[in-house]
């Protein structure tokens, strides 16, 4: 039997999207395609001695804006199919939130948690020297960032290696994002992803239409999620949904499933997961016969956040929440996006959902580019002219701020509140123009809206540099 291609399932979303275009073929055909990838192989040594062969990948999937940006992946069930496809989601992603790049990804073939660091060390500076050395990292050319197995750890090295690589060339630090802060990165970078899941999700909670709708009530307040996967997004995205008064009754790990209806202490979760190296015997939960069982779980909204392909043909029906909110990227299958359409459960997009990384990694690369932390030129300007409009208005109207309305009245914006300002904007303004598209498109799902979005977006980048007259 043919094996499930990642790439291929990308590719029927967009044939689906394009349908409610009028685009010429040709034209969506070379949307479709993964314009250039490169495969690397290497050998390391390992602590012990030992050789073995490394392999990597880096796949450029569309030039029609440059850079081109996407995430490095470190697992073993990474492959040339994978990259492709995530390569190609990143596309699409980048479009339907207006960031102006091009979509890539890369990945490399192993576990990381069998490797010590010095090993990981030496893998990800050789990777980089590899990209390097093929013209496919440069902070106009390609962009990597973190993703799945990979943080700011990784993304120092890649810097270094560069910085070392390219001696004297002014914005080299803008060739990776999700940097340390000390090496160039972005306040609000770690969290971004999960933050933008958030802010997605409570714009939709708040429509009461489409909440009534979902047989839920309007508002964050009292949802219930089932989180999938507590990494860096779904950590994140559980973290502010609970802020934002959702309960957190469901969790999978790859050790196994929790239950508890009454909700979970998520830092008591966290804690308990560091000190016992996983999240079974976490007191008051019930633990589920499987992790996949957690995604079945009683609750309002799921949140996949862990690898591609979770919710299939053979889950989707017995799934109970009322929105899927896909963290990761490619949860859903297919097969199980149609039962669950047809089923009436709201399935937001990776493309939309998780693009808070994408766009805070935006952000940070403008930093790089510009030299100068956000928020360093007008904070005290601002400051001293609120302080001026308070003085004033204590003087002429007899009021008396309390220190604390004092400070909360006056404060200027450091960079972390313009980052999560310009975040909540991006994720905001991008909702509303999928669900006007949405509108716009009998037929037409959340997902196959934000693909005619992107769609369109990239047809008239094309046109704007004239490949397409
Ligand atoms: P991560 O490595 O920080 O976390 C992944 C978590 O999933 C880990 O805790 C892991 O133990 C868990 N996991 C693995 N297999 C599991 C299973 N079968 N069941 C339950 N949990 C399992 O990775 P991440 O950066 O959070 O990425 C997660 C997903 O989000 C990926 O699909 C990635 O492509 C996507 N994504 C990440 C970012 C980002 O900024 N990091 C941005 C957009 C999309």
């Amino acid at each position: 039997m043919a094996r499930h291609s990642f790439f291929s399932s990308v590719n029927a979303i967009v044939d689906q999207a394009a349908r409610f275009t009028d685009h010429d073929p040709a034209l969506i055909e070379q949307i479709k395609a993964c314009n250039t990838i490169l495969q690397v192989r290497f050998p390391l040594e390992r602590d012990d001695g030992s050789i073995e062969i490394i392999a990597g990948w880096r796949a450029q999937h569309s030039h029609h804006r440059l850079p081109l940006k996407g995430g490095i992946r470190y697992a073993l069930a990474v492959n040339e199919d994978e990259v492709m496809a995530l390569a190609a989601l990143m596309s699409y992603k980048c479009a339907v939130v207006d960031v102006p790049f091009g979509g890539a990804k890369g990945g490399i073939c192993i576990d990381p948690s069998t490797y010590s660091e010095r090993e990981l060390e030496r893998i990800t500076r050789r990777y980089t020297f590899e990209l390097a050395r093929k013209r496919f990292i440069g902070p106009g050319i390609d962009v990597p960032a973190p993703d799945y197995g990979t943080g700011a750890r990784e993304m120092a090295w890649i810097v270094d290696t560069y910085l070392q690589l390219n001696t004297g060339e002014l914005d080299a630090i803008a060739c990776v994002t999700g940097k340390p802060l000390a090496q160039g990165g972005i306040r609000g970078r770690t969290e971004a992803t999960g933050r933008g899941l958030f802010f997605g999700i409570r714009e939709i909670c708040d429509d009461a239409d489409l909440m009534r709708s979902l047989g839920l009530t309007r508002g964050l307040a009292g949802k219930r999620i089932v989180v999938q996967g507590l990494g860096n997004v779904g950590y994140h995205a559980a973290k502010f949904l609970i802020e934002g008064g959702a309960i957190l009754v469901g969790v999978a790990e790859h050790d196994g499933g929790l239950h508890a209806a009454d909700g979970m202490d998520l830092e008591a979760l966290m804690a308990h997961r560091r000190e016992r190296g996983g999240i079974l015997g976490f007191p008051g939960a019930t633990a589920l016969p499987s992790n996949s069982a957690a995604l079945e779980l009683d609750c309002d909204i799921l949140v996949p956040a862990a690898l591609e392909g979770q919710i299939t043909s053979e889950n989707a029906g017995r799934i109970q929440a009322r929105i899927i909110a896909e963290g990761a990227n490619g949860p859903t299958t297919p097969a199980a996006d149609a039962i669950l359409n047809e089923r009436g459960v709201l399935v937001v997009p990776d493309v939309y959902l998780n693009a808070g990384g994408v766009t805070v990694s935006y952000f940070e690369w403008l930093k790089n580019l510009s030299h100068v932390r956000f928020g360093r030129i007008e904070r005290r300007y601002e400051e001293s002219a609120f302080t001026r409009l308070v003085d004033v208005m204590e003087r002429h109207n007899g009021v008396a701020f309390s220190a604390e309305d004092r400070r909360r009245l006056t404060h200027g914006a450091e960079e972390e509140d313009l980052v999560n300002s310009g975040l909540e904007e991006t994720m905001s303004a991008a909702w509303h123009t999928l669900r006007a598209t949405q509108r716009s498109h009998a037929g037409a799902d959340p997902r196959t809206a934000a693909y005619i979005s992107a769609i369109d977006k990239i047809v008239v980048a094309y046109e704007d540099r004239g490949i397409f007259p």
